[in-house]
């Protein structure tokens, strides 16, 4: 059992080296396809927007650009439209939310940011009073 289980975490090592290579699709490119459910709160041509699937606020939700850019520190200068336009919609989306009294939009990167998904997204956390510094 010890070298299956062996064998099973060289898979999932390999996996997720090749999701952050962006060689690979992740959920959220599941997500976009609609081969993996998920609670829409806004789409266009260039983003889609969901409830985050383990709330860490009252209202969590994540945005994600429909092209697969792994994270925010491989971004250039042809991606400032599009980031422009991700924090447009997470703002006018916490403000549908209901999100008057404020909120935090959060970009995790890489291992000490506690990524997790290698698939650009921001997340928009709200509705109770949130601490500061993170953790
Ligand atoms: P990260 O740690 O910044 O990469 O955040 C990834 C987020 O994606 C986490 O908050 C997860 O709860 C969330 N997540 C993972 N899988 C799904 C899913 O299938 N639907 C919605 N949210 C997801």
């Amino acid at each position: 059992a010890g070298g299956q289980d062996g064998e099973v975490g060289k898979a999932r090592r390999a996996a997720a080296a090749g999701e952050e290579a962006g060689k690979q699709p992740t959920i959220f490119s599941k997500i976009i396809a609609r081969s993996v459910p998920a609670t829409v709160l806004y789409e266009d041509d260039k983003c889609l927007v969901f409830r985050d699937v383990a709330p860490q606020a009252p209202v969590h939700f994540l945005v994600i650009p429909k092209r697969p850019i792994p994270r925010i520190s491989h971004v250039g200068p042809q991606d400032t439209e599009l980031l422009g336009h991700l924090l447009v919609v997470a703002a006018r989306t916490a403000q549908a939310e209901g999100l008057a009294d404020g909120y935090r939009v959060v970009i995790n990167d890489g291992k000490h940011g506690a990524q997790s998904v290698y698939h650009l997204h921001l997340h928009v956390l709200g509705g109770r009073q949130l601490g500061w510094p993170p953790g």
